[in-house]
């Protein structure tokens, strides 16, 4: 992947550039951002531009997107690193046994085409949930383990193939098992010479402190919305969806990538929960089960992209209760409804509503019981509401 290639992030490839221009090429940084970033492509194209042998500059004529210089994208080391299959380039990520395939004690190499093809076909972002389900292992928890960690150990100890700069770079090390992080530890506090690791993470305070205070962090922004809108259009959405959507995604790739689906799904899902806050707000427990009981149709990621929907429709509510209206993109339908309900949506109960549409999507990437989970949410929402009605 080239720089040219990253969605937006243009002043922050200019700091990289500028960086390996210098000569300062730190041994382990940490790119850190929300999730759908693009945090692992842009550790992907700085692997790929310090180890290109003919880089590009601006200067040149070609066409760099806006950037002072790129990788060439065609010299041995770049087509090897675009197709994911540099012998220097190491990837490391969450992974666990398939009980089929793998029956037990897996590592990240166990699913290294799986990874690759991940990788191309969504130009490195991707979800955590994308890749648990790419590797099929069900409700394991995907985690970096202790064998993944003696792979980085045995990588390092022979000489690189042919890069300049060998590079490990390690996706959610937050999922490093705390248990095997002395292994690590001791590689990013006496790096080999010409080897240079790049953990990525969405969730920097999971990680431990020891790992952390031997990185540089590199802070990856939310895609501007102005970008993401600029790459729905070249991928062949209209005008005005891209818009929308990269506003409603907040800059976020993977939720705009599901929220996608299409308008009818956003409609349809609206007004499922307009209708279900409706029986929350009368306390309509024979309707509220059955609704439970029709959720069920609804399996794995729409149900998901549903309780992602409703925390969409939280936030939209809360922006009316604060006055600031005009930020709310939606039909008339919509934004009556938000009106009416955002008399209960406040400052001091978002974070319930919050919590609790979140706890459940967790529960359901856990193949929780449908049903009983649905019940168990309008139970603790029809208490929400009643609180907010005093
Ligand atoms: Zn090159």
């Amino acid at each position: 992947m080239r720089f040219r290639d990253i969605i937006g992030q243009r002043d922050l490839i200019e700091k990289l550039i500028a960086a390996v221009n210098n000569g300062r090429i730190p041994h382990a940084q940490l790119f850190w951002g929300a999730e759908g970033s693009g945090q692992l492509a842009l550790a992907t194209a700085y692997a790929q531009y310090i180890n290109c042998r003919q880089k590009v500059q601006a200067s040149s004529g070609e066409d760099l997107h806006g950037l002072s210089a790129d990788s060439c994208g065609k010299c041995p080391s770049c087509l090897k690193f675009q197709q994911i299959a540099h012998p220097d380039l190491h990837f490391v990520y969450p992974n666990n046994a398939d009980g089929s395939r793998i029956k037990k004690d897996s590592q990240s190499l166990d699913y290294i085409d799986t990874w690759r093809e991940l990788m191309l076909a969504n130009q490195g972002i991707f979800s955590l949930n994308e890749w648990t389900e790419a590797m099929n292992i069900g409700t394991r928890q995907p985690i970096i383990n202790v064998r993944d960690c003696r792979q980085i150990l045995q990588t390092l100890s022979l000489k690189p193939a042919e890069a300049a700069f060998r590079v490990v770079i390690v996706w959610l090390i937050e999922k490093l098992d705390v248990t095997t992080s002395s292994i690590l530890l001791k590689t990013l506090e006496e790096p080999e010479p010409q080897t240079v690791f790049l953990l990525v993470s969405e969730n920097p305070d999971r990680i431990l402190p020891t790992i952390l205070s031997r990185t540089q962090m590199v802070k990856v922004p939310r895609i501007e919305a102005s970008d993401l809108e600029a790459y729905l259009q070249q991928k062949g959405m209209g005008a005005e969806d891209a818009k929308d959507l990269a506003l409603r995604s907040q800059g976020n790739l993977v939720e705009a990538k599901l929220l996608s689906g299409n308008n009818e799904t956003r409609k349809n899902f609206h007004e499922s929960f307009a209708d279900w806050m409706r029986l929350c707000f009368k306390v309509d427990m024979p309707a509220l089960v059955a609704l439970g009981e029709r959720m069920k149709d609804l399996k794995g990621e729409p149900i998901k992209l549903f309780l992602q929907s409703c925390l969409n429709e939280i936030r939209a509510c809360l922006l009316i209760s604060n006055g600031c209206g005009q930020w709310v993109l939606g039909d008339a339908a919509e934004k009556s409804f938000w009106q009416n309900f955002s008399k209960f949506v406040t400052n001091a109960n978002v974070r319930q509503y919050y919590d609790l549409f979140n706890d459940a999507i967790y529960q359901i990437s856990r193949n929780a019981d449908i049903p009983t989970l649905f019940t168990d949410l309008s139970i603790k929402l029809c208490r929400i509401l009643a609180a907010a009605r005093k």
